[in-house]
């Protein structure tokens, strides 16, 4: 599973930790999202090409790399990965964001599209934003509607992943660079994470 990098940091760790606990309301449950998304961007662009740009500085012009801040798009996969968004437009300001919900049937586990509000991604760097990778059922399908826009490339960004859903990933994507906070145990019998986070869309948004 080369392409699944498992993002090891404390303070990673640390939020993860918050983010189970059963007494993390819906407010901090979004804002620990939001935190994870950051810090998981910052370690997949790490060795990001950038470009040198002239700046008038305080002593005349001078060349300086920057980010092409508009060739991100980032695509989180309604609703759990709303919250992410937020920390990564803290980060990339100027990057484009796309929508797609996906849901599962809860009786068969399969993932069903019934929203796809993502721009153009010819030449695009794609950033799809999804906390849980349980059977990885819905980051494979976002990915597929992904790959038929043509994007130069496609990071995902995860919180919590099953070892299933990842081997999942990375055999049908081993093109996608898979950037994950924690990879546990098991699945249960209804497809959640074990010991995993609840339902993460629950959880964000009071519904549970
Ligand atoms: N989706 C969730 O929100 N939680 C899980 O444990 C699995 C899928």
């Amino acid at each position: 599973m080369e392409n699944i990098i498992n993002v090891k940091h404390p303070l990673l760790t640390n939020l993860v930790s918050k983010l189970r606990s059963i007494h993390t309301n819906s407010y901090d449950f979004r804002k620990y999202l939001s935190e994870v998304g950051r810090i998981l961007l910052v370690e997949a662009l790490k060795n990001e090409k950038m470009k040198e740009k002239e700046l008038e500085i305080w002593i005349g012009k001078r060349s300086f790399p920057v980010l092409e801040e508009e060739k991100y798009v980032f695509i989180p996969i309604l609703r759990a990965g709303l919250p992410m968004l937020d920390g990564v437009l803290e980060m990339i300001p100027l990057a484009k964001s796309g929508f797609l919900a996906i849901k599962r049937n809860e009786e068969t586990l399969e993932s069903v599209l019934y929203y796809d509000r993502v721009p153009p991604l010819k030449g695009k760097i794609a950033v799809i934003l999804d906390p849980m990778v349980a059977t990885g059922g819905s980051l494979d399908y976002a990915i597929n509607v992904v790959k038929e826009k043509n994007p130069e490339r496609i990071i995902s960004l995860n919180v919590i992943g099953a070892p299933e859903g990842l081997k999942r990933i990375s055999e049908k994507h081993p093109d996608v660079q898979v950037y994950i906070a924690q990879i546990d145990e098991k699945l249960n019998d209804k497809g959640y994470i074990i010991p995993g986070i609840g339902d993460a869309g629950d959880r964000a948004f009071n519904t549970g």
